[in-house]
């Protein structure tokens, strides 16, 4: 697709990245060799793999959204088979695809459970019944595995499924003027739409966009036309799925975090395409809400469960945060298109803060267990997702959850990672995450080799080599984190002054095969504050480091987390251990506690508890819950006074 005039820099496809990193390449590799399989036999052992080619008396019947799964699955093997081909893997999505292609109906359609359990309710209820979600998630799967592999099987099969969404939805006569409750096919039209050229596929994704929320609400017509009373809608409000008025009016984050970012993200990619200002303008002021006001410290979206969603400015509760893994996902989605079309830092931080806290701590060290929910403090006895825990009884990750989406979102998250990295514009090429490894980039369509040395995010020394195929000039743009002061830079050896523009460094030279930036990102342990009216963290601190959220835990503090307090004045040192939770930077120091031991009986009592001196450990917030279950927090009382 042309470049319009709000898209100004390109991503670098992950497929030009290599990630020799210790954080993120290990990281990587365990989901390829751990996450994906788990992922398939889950989806297999469940009945998603299946489902396609059940007939009617199955003891089991296909979930309304059993397909997007499968469709995530196969995105994520696309992914992987792009950097690792492995033709076991590409026989095992063959065989899918045979199964869906033999389900597929005459006129195009494609779901499990419509074809199977309710063939006379299709497209019934968009509200709820997340059929142009699932669809959504089977056109990115298809558009993933055709660039991995060229085959167009799949490609073809989901090209058939939107064209005929395509005569049923639209604005002529006959066509239904619906969209889909849960977001998601608007961003994989346009993706669809960037790999075959169909422009159909754009403008259906448009049409999505402009229609939701519009009055009269498609979703009271819709009900009636079921018999049902429109206002006995679950959570009461379309503001649950951004649906309360038309987009281009919304100006708060509000309801299901996970829609809210799928449909950001729709939103922009459309405006990529179309050159559509308005909806940009309205992208930058849910940016601005969303990243002043609602979310967490670890990147986490959508403070409770009741929702899964957003409640109101400053409600940023911890022990209760539920934080979906798929939102904190899918706000690195949102950002990572933002910062292509206002190439600002301030995206990149929030991809940055995301990543390395919320996203990454919903899986763990063994690619095994999943987080759904993404607490910022765990007491045995509270349970994120809103349910009654026994007391004693640990949050923890999950081996599998009946709705998987957020498994089936990290698996295909971390194959594609390296497209964060680097970015590419006219004359430029832009650094927005550190990363050892190498990117090649295009710039005015000429090849040039970037190679990071590096060990962030626990060191804060860059060190990169320049190579492009023949002597140029060209602006090498380097992200300075917001969270970072006092960065230094030297370009063979000389320093240069540190010229900031939006959050990027600027070095404009003519650049020959060799030249070596030096970048120095001081990363001292920071006592974070949240802002006074988050009244959840009145009183509290966290401690961050670079882009890394700490936290402490049971494991190695000791229970009563909450009676810790952390004197202004407390020496805070960092000590690097190789061979702790996949060998992580952890920061020490002496702070207080209340001594419960030195309690009477009673609940209550004049103020008078004895503080004693105590040594703890505080790790990073991502790794949490990998060792021995129990207590976790990420907000410490500040012993201020
Ligand atoms: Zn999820």
């Amino acid at each position: 697709m042309k470049q319009t005039n709000v898209r100004k820099l390109d991503a670098v496809p992950f497929t030009h990245v290599e990630l020799t990193d210790a954080f993120w390449a290990p990281r990587v590799e365990t989901n390829r060799r751990v996450t994906l399989p788990i992922n398939y036999q889950q989806c297999k052992t469940t009945g998603r793999i299946d489902a396609w080619t059940w007939k009617k008396g199955q003891p089991r019947e296909p979930h309304i959204f059993w397909d997007s799964d499968v469709g995530k699955w196969i995105e994520a093997a696309g992914y992987s088979l792009s950097s690792h081909p492995d033709k076991a893997l590409e026989r095992r999505v063959d065989a899918v695809v045979a199964r869906m292609g033999e389900a597929q109906g005459k006129d195009g359609y494609l779901n499990s459970h419509f074809l199977l359990v309710e063939p006379e309710k299709r497209w019934a209820n968009l509200r709820d019944w997340h059929e142009l979600y699932c669809a959504g998630h089977m056109i990115e799967g298809a558009v993933a595995y055709f660039q991995a592999t060229g085959k167009r099987t799949f490609l073809d099969v989901m090209c058939r499924y939107a064209d005929y969404i395509d005569r049923v939805f639209g604005p002529g006569k006959g066509q239904m003027r619906g969209y889909c409750g849960h977001p998601e096919i608007e961003l994989a039209l346009v993706k669809l739409c960037r790999v075959t050229g169909t422009r159909r596929y754009l403008d259906l994704a448009s049409f999505f966009v402009d229609e939701r929320g519009r009055q009269p609400n498609y979703y009271d017509q819709e009900a009636r036309a079921r018999g049902e009373d429109p206002s006995r809608v679950w959570f009461k409000k379309y503001s649950y799925m951004q649906a309360h008025r038309p987009l281009r009016e919304q100006r708060e984050v509000v309801g299901h975090a996970v829609r809210a970012m799928y449909v950001y993200s729709g939103m922009a990619d459309v405006a990529a395409e179309t050159g559509d200002r308005s909806l940009v303008q309205t992208l930058k002021r849910l940016w601005e809400n969303v990243t002043t006001k609602r979310m967490h410290v670890t990147g986490g979206l959508g403070p409770t469960f009741r929702n899964e969603g957003f409640t109101f400015d400053y409600d940023l509760p911890n022990e209760n945060a539920y934080d979906e893994t798929c939102a904190n996902i899918a706000l690195v989605f949102w950002a990572h298109r933002m910062l292509h079309m206002d190439p600002d830092g301030r995206y990149a931080d929030v991809m940055e803060r995301a990543l390395y806290n919320s996203v990454i701590g919903g899986v763990s060290l063994g690619g095994d267990r999943f987080f759904y929910a993404n607490p910022l403090a765990a007491h045995p006895g509270v349970d994120p997702h809103g349910g009654i825990r026994e007391a004693g009884e640990h949050y923890r990750r999950s081996a599998w959850f009946g709705c998987s989406c957020c498994p089936t979102n990290i698996v295909r998250l971390l194959p594609s990672f390296g497209g964060y990295v680097y970015s590419q514009g006219r004359g430029e090429a832009r650094v927005n995450l550190y990363v050892a490894g190498r990117g090649e980039l295009d710039v005015d369509g000429q090849r040039v080799e970037l190679q990071q040395k590096t060990r962030y995010p626990w060191d804060g020394r860059v060190t990169m080599t320049v190579r492009p195929a023949t002597p140029a000039t060209f602006a090498v743009a380097l992200r300075i984190p917001g969270w970072c002061r006092g960065a230094r830079l030297k370009v063979n050896g000389r320093a240069e002054p540190l010229r900031v523009t939006k959050g990027y460094a600027r070095v404009t030279r003519r650049w020959q095969a060799g030249d070596r930036i030096d970048l120095l990102l001081p990363m001292p342990v920071e006592r974070i504050e949240a802002h006074p009216h988050v009244r959840q963290d009145a009183g509290r601190v966290a401690l961050q480091r670079g882009p890394v959220v700490y936290c402490l835990e049971e494991v190695d503090n000791g229970k009563d987390l909450n009676d810790l307090i952390l004197p202004r004045t407390a020496k805070l040192t960092t000590v690097r251990k190789p061979g702790l939770l996949g060998g992580v930077v952890v920061i020490k120091g002496r702070a207080l506690r209340r001594d419960a031991a030195q309690w009477t009986d009673g609940l209550y009592q004049a103020s008078s508890t004895p503080l004693r001196r105590v040594a703890f450990q505080s790790v990073p917030y991502a790794v949490w819950s990998n060792r021995k279950p129990g207590e976790m927090v990420v907000w410490i009382l500040d012993g201020r006074g």
